[in-house]
């Protein structure tokens, strides 16, 4: 069995980024900026912006936060991305979800301009991920594909389940993998929680992609021997013997399955670092569509 890293993923893609990086502040030009929105006082989004923004600093993007209140109104929301819209100097801009109750979500994702959504959740940015001409793919489906390329696993030709149809992760996922082209060219179940018999599909896929938010949702009795398995999930448990008084949790029974796969992801440790690594490179993508490179 080999451990997929996402430390090893990312720190090589970030090294990249940072060699980009310096050769553009080389030609005395601004460094790729991004703006991350935050509403509210949740930890768990908080601790994702501030990895999101420390990341930034590594690979010596610029970056901004701006934090609102729980209480916002979805007007005054939609005015803070207007205004970075409207800023030539940011380039990405991304609105940490879940949002607030008052906060109609697709309201907001349609406000970011498309050249500027860098999670990709714009139906303009869906509109071309489906027709296989993405601008941005969204960061957790595109730090899959990362990780897969980086491991040289082959995705054509096998099966594929993917567990969850989240429009963040699965549905993308799903789509990207029975893309024709590279890191494609899968045929692809989607499973949700109308599925019957998600063991048995499981059991005859060659890759499992997770993404429940059901910690231990994937047992060892549900995947072939040398599956390549996926774990996307990050759930926060209650757990007393942690300082931060939570451990995180993925949807794969690790100790299970480990032993039968091929390659798996850990958690932490895994897709949540190559997602980081993904919007990073979003994010200097946007920087040269805004820049007309
Ligand atoms: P989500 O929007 O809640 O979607 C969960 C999906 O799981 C849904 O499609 C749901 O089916 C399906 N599901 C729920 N119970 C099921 C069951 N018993 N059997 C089969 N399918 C079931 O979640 P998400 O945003 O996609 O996130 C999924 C997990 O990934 C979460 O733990 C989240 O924290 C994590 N995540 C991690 C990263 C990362 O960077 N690593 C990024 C994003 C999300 P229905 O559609 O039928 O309801």
């Amino acid at each position: 069995m080999v451990l997929l890293q996402g430390t090893i993923v990312a720190q090589a893609l970030k090294n990249d980024l940072k060699a980009i990086v310096d050769s553009i502040l080389l030609e005395n030009k601004r460094a790729p900026n991004l703006a991350a929105i935050l509403v509210g006082d949740n930890g768990a989004s908080k601790t994702y912006v501030s990895n999101k923004i420390k990341a930034c600093k590594e690979v010596g993007f610029q970056s901004t936060i701006i934090n609102l209140d729980e209480n916002v109104d979805q007007s005054i929301l939609i005015n803070q991305i207007e205004k970075l819209n409207n800023n030539s100097a940011i380039d990405g801009i991304l609105v940490q979800l879940p949002l607030p109750k008052q906060i109609n979500e697709q309201d907001i994702v349609k406000s970011i301009n498309p050249s500027k959504d860098v999670d990709g959740f714009h139906p303009l940015n869906t509109g071309k991920l489906l027709t296989g001409n993405p601008d941005f793919i969204p960061a957790t489906p595109f730090g899959i594909l990362l990780m897969l390329s980086h491991y040289n696993i082959e995705t054509s030709g096998k099966k594929v389940v993917v567990i969850g149809r989240s429009n963040i992760v699965g549905r993308p996922i799903s789509i990207l993998l029975s893309q024709l082209g590279q890191n494609g060219n899968a045929t692809v179940t989607v499973c949700h929680s109308k599925t019957n018999n998600i063991e048995q599909l499981c059991l005859e896929a060659d890759i499992v992609i997770a993404a429940v938010g059901i910690p231990n949702f994937v047992k060892g009795n549900m995947i072939k021997n040398g599956a390549v398995v996926i774990d996307v999930g990050i759930t926060r448990v209650p757990d007393n013997s942690k300082k931060l008084g939570y451990s995180i949790k993925g949807d794969v029974a690790f100790d299970e399955v480990f032993e039968k796969c091929s390659y798996i992801t850990p958690v932490p440790g895994g897709v949540g670092l190559t997602t980081i690594a993904a919007l990073l490179k979003n994010t200097l993508h946007a920087y040269y569509m805004n820049q007309g490179i």
